[in-house]
């Protein structure tokens, strides 16, 4: 299925449940936080379209079904994981608020994993934006960023990684990470990249290699 690219956001008509494709307690593989153990819940629904998309199965939010904000929070306080990963899909396709409340309320950190194409909503500790050339992040998303993912999967990758980079806040931290199908001749051009740029830093799939679901 090809998104559409001007899709109005999935903004549900109530916050008391939300498309979920998927939802696990793992570590957090990737980035500053890898190695913490989280909850990720992984809401459908996604318009930005990128080619190399592991989880297109998510795009489609219809095939999914809806589980309420009570229920989510319960298993994410039950698997006591210090953090709570909200992605997708891309989440703020939906109106976050109640669902980054009701896991702060259960004692948990927030952290958003987004494209930023749409307006983010909600609180969190920490967002990681990682925009797509496919579909570029909203301007205003770029000063929330806690952390700039870009994911290198040619050489012009890393030209747009230093243009991004321009657009975040000077505390924001920044990652370049390989497409998984090229890591093998990416990373290689990854490290060179940073010993070029020191300020970036290397963001590995850990889960993928421990084999870490
Ligand atoms: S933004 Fe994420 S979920 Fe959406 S197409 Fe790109 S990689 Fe897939």
């Amino acid at each position: 299925m090809i998104p559409s690219k001007d899709a109005a956001p999935l903004m549900p008509a109530t916050t008391d449940a939300l498309p979920v494709m998927e939802s696990f307690f793992t570590l957090q593989g990737e980035g500053a936080w890898t190695g913490t153990p989280a909850w990720f819940v992984r809401l459908a629904g996604c318009h930005v379209g990128c080619t190399w998309c592991d989880v297109k199965e998510s795009w489609d939010a219809s095939v999914h079904p809806e589980r309420t904000i009570q229920s989510l929070v319960d298993e994410a306080r039950a698997t006591r994981a210090p953090i709570a990963v909200i992605t997708g899909g891309e989440p703020t396709r939906h109106d976050l608020r109640a669902l980054s409340e009701g896991l702060h309320s259960a004692g948990l950190r927030v952290h958003l994993e987004t494209a930023g194409t749409g307006p983010i909503t909600g609180h969190f500790d920490w967002i990681t934006l990682s925009p797509k050339k496919f579909l570029l992040p909203l301007g205003e998303n770029y000063a929330r960023a806690d952390e700039l993912k870009i994911i290198a999967a040619n050489e012009h990758d890393f030209r747009w990684a230093n243009e991004q980079a321009r657009l975040v806040s000077p505390a924001c931290r920044l990652y370049l990470q390989a497409e998984w199908e090229k890591r093998e001749r990416m990373y290689p051009r990854i490290i060179t990249f940073l010993r070029e740029h020191p300020h970036w830093c290397i963001s590995v799939q850990t889960h993928k290699y421990l084999g870490v679901d």
